[in-house]
């Protein structure tokens, strides 16, 4: 096959057409001029920023992972035409980048028949979704599966496959994104809430029937630390901690507080670090499922009791999960602070706010505040300063309401509402009134 077709194919593969009947994926030459167009007004939808991610830091980092695209053959291309299907940043509903006509990537898949071995991933799977921290620890699952095949005499007949563990109801759809080659996926009401104990008695039941090559948890504070710990103590067997470099021979662990780094000869339990790998952005995978042959019947001395209902406020800002956060552009604070009790948000605030006096010091959120890791963050009237920037730098998912649609709050928004923060909260309020006296659909 010659260079030009498989331009041809790449373009075609890259998502600026739709898919007709029978499969066959057709280019969209309006989506392909209107990239080619600098003057054209819809030419910034289609043409999306590669390969830019804000990091912990709030420093805009390069990755140079994120240029080109995969052909068909696997192979990376560099996108000159930088048409790419819009993965982050979306304007009043309409997602930068994926407009009308244009489909995902399609990334390869890749295929695991008949592994030789196995590296189990027991994954947080907090909300009922893989977390940031999930998907680094599926990233470095994978480099132990190359590094593992890059070290057998013959890779062709030594192949790993990476199973994902997941406890409780799930909501991801994502696992072949994130690199699962299979699933075993307990759910039912015995691993619902808290229950280390029928954890690890499916996680030894998983130890008899795969043996596998290595285990990995997230080393974190959803249970991942807990589960690993306790299951290191079962199997006796001593785990790195805080692990954020890992191969086959060594692995680097923080230690003393956060302030050393501990090398040592990898164990086969691995309690990773947040960012310990990239994660899989390159490929699909096939997530089949796997069924445990049995798991046996454990006497429990821990019951669940349920959660306790806690007001958001007394959540420290750095755990909380869903935090709304108002700047200079709130006018009302009353209103203000009864969206953030309807919503069930911890609140926080600009050093404006602060510096204001509306908001408590403690409040504050960027580098001369907290920094906080929620799964959602709601920015109201924050323009997106940097010191306000490098505090939300872990943040999952960035809501921005905001009057002003260039300001650098939106562009770094997930999503963003342009308009009034008056008017905006009054009708979030409205539907959330709808909600409470069960007109959840309406609501919706
Ligand atoms: C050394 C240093 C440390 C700092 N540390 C921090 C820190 O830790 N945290 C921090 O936050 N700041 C910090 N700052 C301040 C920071 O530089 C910004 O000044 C501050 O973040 C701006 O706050 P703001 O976005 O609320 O206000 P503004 O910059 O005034 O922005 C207000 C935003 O609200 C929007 N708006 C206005 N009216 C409305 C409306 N009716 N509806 C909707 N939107 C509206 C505007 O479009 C604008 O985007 C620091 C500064 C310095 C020099």
């Amino acid at each position: 096959m010659s260079e030009l077709d498989y331009q041809e194919e790449g373009l075609q593969q890259q998502g600026s057409q739709g898919h007709g009947t029978h499969d066959l994926i057709r280019r969209d030459p309006r989506v392909e001029w209107i990239s080619r167009n600098r003057l054209h007004p819809q030419h910034a939808e289609m043409v999306t920023p590669v390969g830019e991610v804000r990091g912990p830091t709030g420093l805009l980092r390069k990755n140079p992972h994120g240029l080109g695209y995969i052909g068909p053959k696997g192979i990376k291309r560099i996108d000159r035409l930088a048409i790419k299907a819009g993965e982050s940043g979306s304007v009043l509903g309409i997602r930068r980048g994926s407009a009308k006509g244009q489909k995902e990537q399609l990334l390869p898949l890749a295929t695991v028949e008949n592994p030789d071995y196995t590296l189990v991933a027991v994954m947080d799977l907090v909300g009922g979704r893989l977390t940031g921290h999930d998907k680094d620890v599926l990233g470095q699952a994978h480099k132990l599966v190359q590094a593992l095949n890059r070290d057998a005499s013959d890779p062709h007949t030594n192949n790993g496959a990476v199973v994902a563990v997941v406890f409780g109801e799930s909501k991801e759809e994502a696992f072949d994104k994130a690199g699962v080659d299979r699933i075993i996926h307990l759910q039912g009401e015995s691993y619902e809430g808290y229950c280390p104990e029928r954890r690890i008695a499916a996680l030894s039941a998983i130890e008899a029937q795969l043996q596998p090559r290595y285990w990995l948890f997230p080393d974190s504070i959803h249970g991942g630390n807990e589960l690993g710990s306790r299951l290191a103590a079962k199997l006796g067997e001593r785990p790195a901690t805080q692990a954020w470099q890992v191969d086959t021979e060594v692995s680097i662990c923080r230690g003393g507080g956060q302030r050393t780094d501990i090398s040592r000869k990898t164990p086969r339990l691995l309690l990773l670090a947040e960012e310990c790998a990239d994660p899989i952005d390159e490929t699909r995978h096939q997530v089949l499922p796997l069924e445990l042959e049995s798991v046996p019947s454990v006497i429990t001395r821990i019951e669940d009791q349920g959660q306790v209902a806690v007001d958001p406020n007394q959540i420290p800002l750095a755990e909380a999960e869903f935090i709304l956060s108002a700047g200079n552009g709130i006018h009302d604070w009353d209103q203000f602070h009864r969206a953030a009790e309807q919503l069930g948000a911890t609140e926080g605030a600009s050093r404006v706010a602060v510096d204001d006096g509306f908001m408590p010091r403690f409040r504050q959120v960027g580098a001369t505040g907290t920094w906080v890791t929620a799964r959602v963050y709601l920015a109201v009237g924050i323009s997106g300063a940097i010191q306000h920037m490098q505090g939300i730098g872990q943040c999952e998912k960035v809501v921005a309401i905001n009057t002003d649609a260039g300001c650098d709050m939106v562009k770094r928004a997930d999503l963003s509402v342009i308009g009034d923060s008056g008017d905006i909260l009054a009708e979030l309020l409205h539907l959330l009134e709808i909600r409470h006296q069960g007109g959840a659909e309406d609501a919706a």
